[in-house]
């Protein structure tokens, strides 16, 4: 059991902007449009002109110039919500739709996965992971940034 069966989404076919975001998912690798305008006038070691989903321009200067960098594929929960009713009858419930804010600044529409749905809060740290389609492609997912992580040794204060 992967925990996954079910998760059979509709999916958009690639385009001429989306294209190369859906390749490297086929490896498995979550890649975010960037600005070289945007790099080039700020200068900072920091990622910026960063956007997603992908689009023909910049967002922040309206330049071409844009290129792919690897997101580190590291964030927080920015918001979720537990669905209970499958809006389709093949779709296995519930499960947790999510917005996922990347170390990079821009956010994800996704889904968490491998913690029950009831548990997730905002700002828990989680990780990419990746569901793989019929296609080829795959989808990118978020789970726990600490898997099973021992409890954070708890204080038992045994006085008296
Ligand atoms: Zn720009």
């Amino acid at each position: 059991m992967t925990g996954l069966d079910g998760f059979k989404p509709d999916v958009p076919a690639p385009d001429e902007i989306t294209g190369p975001w859906w390749e490297a998912t086929t490896e498995h690798r979550l890649v975010l449009q960037t600005c070289s305008r945007c790099v080039r006038e700020d200068g900072r070691d920091r990622p910026v002109g960063v956007q997603h989903p992908p689009r023909p321009l910049c967002i922040h200067c309206g330049s071409d110039e844009l290129d792919w960098v690897a997101s580190a594929g590291t964030g927080v929960v920015d918001a979720c919500t537990v669905v209970h009713r499958a809006p389709r009858p093949d779709l296995a419930v519930p499960y947790v739709i999510a917005r996922v804010r990347l170390d990079e600044g821009v956010v994800l529409l996704t889904r968490l996965q491998e913690r029950e749905p009831d548990e997730w809060r905002i700002d828990d740290p989680v990780r990419v992971a990746w569901v793989d389609l019929d296609d080829g492609r795959a989808l990118p997912v978020f789970v726990p940034a600490a898997p099973s992580a021992a409890p954070s040794s708890p204080e038992t204060k045994e006085g008296s």
